[in-house]
């Protein structure tokens, strides 16, 4: 049985799974699309590596990314049929090239094309944040939408625009930067050069830094949630704050792509669960645009866990393996 492996590598964690590789392409997901009866295809993981990591740079990198695979080859004895990579960082229109990674080390790197000299098979590169997108859109949450948004809420914000299963890129390959819209334009710096940006008030370093500005005993982002969890208000107060942002964020997504469904995912937002949900439906609920003639999309956690730019990505290096260039792009980007 054939195999297609993604392999997720953020700043400190790398996640490699292997999947069935005709299982993992989108042939009856994107026929499926809209048919409320049908049911999310399984995305057919069938092994799965965590490591931490420190790597920085383009050897240590390829290093890592090569060593994953061969780990997933030794202990499933499978040669994949392509790898799919998401890569926390901005990436060029063609996705051949890694714009800046800062948290990699990466920058101008052609990382697929060196990736794929050293493990003999084809490479796919896609953002972290569309890959989770895709993995929600195709197995998860978002399974049968026509159009969703997904939000990742980690060291981060990341995040991802699907319109039946494709990635909406924009014309420089930028579309779907959730985590830079802008809630306050005299708000804190971000760092991509302008201000006030979503991720300022809604990721796991900024739930962090106002909680302990608020007094709050924490030393992680998940201290912050469990402290909410415990009664303390303070905590609650910044996890709420947070919640408020990303729903004032979402209607503005809502007030240009209409979506049917948000998934809200990362490991932040896994931990929250409600405690951040209700007050995103909240403010959803508040804010919507439209809302004389509409009503607010659905609001609601991942699927697909931890795994999901793996996930996306390996589904996306299926179907770049599988078909041919033009085809591929035609399956898995607006
Ligand atoms: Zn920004």
């Amino acid at each position: 049985m054939a195999a297609t492996i993604g392999i997720d590598v953020g700043g400190t964690k790398a996640i490699a799974v292997v999947t069935i590789a005709d299982r993992i392409g989108t042939n009856r997901a994107v026929t499926d699309v809209g048919d409320a009866d049908s049911t999310p295809d399984s995305a057919a993981v069938t092994h799965r590596v965590f490591r931490t990591h420190t790597s920085r740079g383009p050897q240590a990198i390829g290093d890592l990314i090569a060593d994953l695979v061969d780990e997933c080859r030794a202990a499933t004895g499978e040669h994949p049929v392509a790898v799919g990579l998401a890569i926390a960082g901005w990436l060029t229109p063609d996705r051949q090239t890694v714009i800046v990674a800062a948290n990699l080390g990466l920058d101008d790197d052609r990382l697929p094309d060196r990736v794929a000299d050293r493990i003999g098979v084809p490479v796919l590169m896609e953002n972290d944040g569309n890959a989770a997108a895709v993995a929600e859109s195709r197995f998860g949450a978002a399974y049968g939408s026509r159009v969703s948004l997904t939000l990742t809420v980690g060291t981060g914000l990341g995040g991802g625009v699907i319109v039946r299963n494709r990635i909406l890129a924009g014309a420089r390959g930028l579309a779907g930067e959730l985590g830079h819209l802008c809630l306050d334009p005299d708000g804190p710096p971000c760092a991509c050069g302008a201000s006030g940006c979503l991720e300022a008030y809604a990721c796991g370093p900024s739930i962090l830094r106002r909680a302990v500005a608020a007094g709050v005993a924490a030393r992680t982002p998940a201290d912050v949630v469990a402290a909410a969890r415990s009664g303390d208000v303070a905590a609650g107060a910044v996890i709420v704050s947070a919640g408020r942002a990303l729903g004032r964020g979402i209607v503005q997504m809502c007030a240009v792509v209409d979506p049917e469904v948000v998934v809200v995912g990362g490991g932040v937002a896994a931990g929250a669960g409600d405690l951040l949900l209700d007050p995103i439906r909240h403010a959803v609920a508040e804010y919507l645009p439209l809302r004389a003639i509409t009503s607010p999309p659905h609001i609601v956690a991942a699927a697909s866990g931890p795994d999901a730019s793996a996930i996306g990505a390996a589904s996306l290096a299926y179907d770049a393996a599988s078909l041919a260039p033009d085809a591929a792009n035609e399956r898995n980007y607006r």
